[in-house]
């Protein structure tokens, strides 16, 4: 699986935007580097002024990206699917996106970013419907339950979540800290999705791509 392996905060620095991929670390006063110097990386960087349109449509897309840690050829796959469904192709991709195992896992609180709660995934510790899981695009749907494997409760990581207060819990997501157990309510609307993202570039900038694979830019 083609993976990510340069520095994260580069990305928020390229996006112009903080995209909370180090989880505790983004919150934290005066270590944020994009806090620190919020213009591009490189030794232009700080230059780059004049963006076109296509170039607008093209950062929406690569934020979404990386906000999601999805890469080029799954984040087009989800396009291809959006695409095919009823509605609003950019409202149905978010959807899909925030669907995605991690990134509930993530929401519900267990993970402290997307990239940690992918590794809890995909390192086994969770079951869907009682069924294991370690697949961290896997697509949940309204009634799901989603909890910590039995064996795995007991463990270090875990008991501290159980202690844990329910924060700001999407409308579409329960879930119990104390049972290390979630519900998918409902599908997630686009009002219930927090990420600053223009999702209507993101049909845009697929119809004008001409290729299937761009280079990341
Ligand atoms: Fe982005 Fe700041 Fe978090 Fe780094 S610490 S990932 S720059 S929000």
């Amino acid at each position: 699986m083609a993976k990510y392996t340069e520095s994260k905060c580069r990305l928020c620095r390229r996006e112009g935007a903080k995209l909370f991929l180090k989880g505790e670390r983004c919150y934290k006063a005066g270590v944020c580097a994009f806090e620190r110097r919020p213009v591009a990386p490189g030794a232009h960087g700080a230059g780059r002024k004049k963006v076109s349109e296509y170039g607008l449509q093209l950062r929406e897309k690569q934020k979404c990206k990386r906000i999601y840690g999805v890469l080029e050829g799954q984040f087009r796959d989800y396009y291809e699917k959006a695409d095919r469904m009823k509605g609003i192709t950019g409202d149905n991709m978010l959807s899909l996106l925030e669907r995605r195992l991690d990134n509930v896992i993530f929401r519900m609180g267990v993970g402290a970013s997307r990239a940690q709660a992918r590794q809890l995934v995909t390192h086994g510790h969770f079951t869907v419907n009682g069924r294991p899981v370690n697949i961290a695009s896997y697509c949940v749907k309204p009634g799901d339950v989603i909890a910590v494997k039995e064996n795995k409760k007991d463990n270090k990581y875990f008991a501290e979540i159980k202690q844990m207060k329910v924060g700001n819990m999407p409308k579409w997501l329960e879930f119990d800290p104390e049972k290390l157990e979630g519900k998918i309510i409902a599908n997630p609307a686009r009002e219930d999705i927090d990420s600053n993202i223009a999702e209507h570039m993101l049909s845009l900038i697929h119809i004008s791509e001409p290729t299937r694979r761009t280079p990341i830019s």
